[in-house]
């Protein structure tokens, strides 16, 4: 099998989640706090124009950059809230799909990926897969953007900077403040930022800020899997300055020959999505992490979440995260050690995307275990 398989197989270990799910598997009715997407379904009548997008016929490929006026769309929401005069779009198959056309269009073997850790995992093994190197920077315990560090860790092989805000897996959301400063560090360095907003709806103490306003470098990706509970619709797009549509075409041509378009007829409800609001999945969200905050907070090491659905917890002195989470499902409750996000082994993560019964269910358990 060793000598069937790519090179390149061996770069992806997806042992530690698989670990979890096949713990999790036994269990009767768990508290599930390992989900990555929201617990309500899409709004009704998002899915209304889906299906009347199907009824009449449109399913057919798209154009390769996406349907004329989802794009047309997203161009204009991008010009108004960044002020982009001629933005670049590129419609993809789910903020994955984006991250791994810009990846395949920007790095080079030997790249240089700098990622605060802990990170979403996906940018790991994407840059290892294509043989870059990803450079972690500790942004322990606080989770804060860790400026001097990535400052410091930029050389001259240096492609990128990744940026995720409301970051999964701490659910913290950077200050104005910090997007400013590291803005600064990439234009001294003249630095490409790759700024992964797929959560910037989930934003519970005012507006999440976007480095998109203060550095025009920057890859803007954002999706709609989180904000509408659309995961399995697969939509996502990129979008950038002109300064900066190279990159996107080229990231175009790829999707030419790997997905080809994203699904036509979600592309067309994502064009009524862009106009819904969802402020009230965002409010009920808020409590949940109150919920998890209040419920947990004076028991466990934890910042408090300022977006997203998760809050990353230290596990109790005197073991690994590791070692908790095992605890944890023996309990019956779901979570993720933290060396799936991260090198380290001493967190765990909390997805309290999920009802608020079994959110109060789980932090009596985890309490117990503390
Ligand atoms: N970025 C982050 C930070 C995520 O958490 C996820 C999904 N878990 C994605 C990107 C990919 O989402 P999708 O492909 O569904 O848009």
């Amino acid at each position: 099998m060793k000598k069937l398989l790519a090179e390149r197989t061996r770069q992806i270990d997806a042992s530690g989640i698989r670990k979890v799910f096949a713990l999790g598997e036994k269990l009767k009715d768990p508290v599930n706090f390992s989900i990555g997407q929201p617990d309500f379904d899409v709004p009704k009548p998002l899915k209304e124009e889906a299906i009347k997008a199907i009824k009449a016929g449109q399913n057919k490929y798209s154009q390769t950059a996406g349907d004329s006026l989802l794009k047309e769309k997203i161009s204009e929401l991008v010009k108004k809230e960044i002020g982009w005069d001629k933005p670049a779009v590129l419609v993809t198959s789910g903020v994955s799909g984006a991250l791994l056309l810009a990846f395949m269009a920007l790095i080079n073997p030997g790249d240089e990926v700098i990622i605060p850790d802990p990170y979403f995992v996906m940018y790991k093994h994407l840059v290892n897969m294509l043989g870059g190197k990803c450079v972690f920077v500790d942004s322990y315990p606080s989770f804060e953007l860790p400026l001097e560090e990535i400052s410091k860790a930029i050389t001259s092989k240096t492609k990128m900077i990744i940026l995720n805000s409301p970051c999964n897996p701490t659910g913290v959301v950077y200050s104005e403040e910090q997007i400013k400063a590291l803005a600064r560090i990439a234009a001294e360095k003249d630095v490409l930022v790759i700024t992964d907003e797929i959560y910037e709806k989930f934003c519970y103490e005012g507006r999440c800020p976007s480095i998109a306003n203060y550095y025009r470098k920057i890859l803007l990706l954002r999706g709609f899997s989180k904000s509408y509970a659309m995961a399995g619709w697969r939509l996502g797009f990129a979008a950038a300055d002109e300064s900066l549509k190279d990159v996107i075409e080229q990231m175009t041509k790829i999707q030419q020959y790997t997905f080809v378009c994203a699904p036509t007829p979600f592309q067309k409800a994502a064009v009524a999505a862009l106009d819904y609001d969802v402020s009230d999945f965002v409010a009920a969200y808020r409590k949940k992490r109150d919920l998890i905050y209040d419920g947990l907070g004076d028991k466990f090491d934890m910042v408090k979440p300022g977006g997203a659905f998760y809050a990353f917890v230290k596990a109790p002195a005197g073991g690994s995260a590791t070692e908790f989470v095992e605890k944890a499902i023996a309990n019956n409750v779901l979570v993720i050690p933290g060396n799936v996000f991260s090198e380290k082994d001493t967190h765990f993560r909390i997805s309290y995307a999920t009802s608020d019964k079994k959110i109060k269910q789980g932090i009596e358990i985890l309490r117990r275990l503390a």
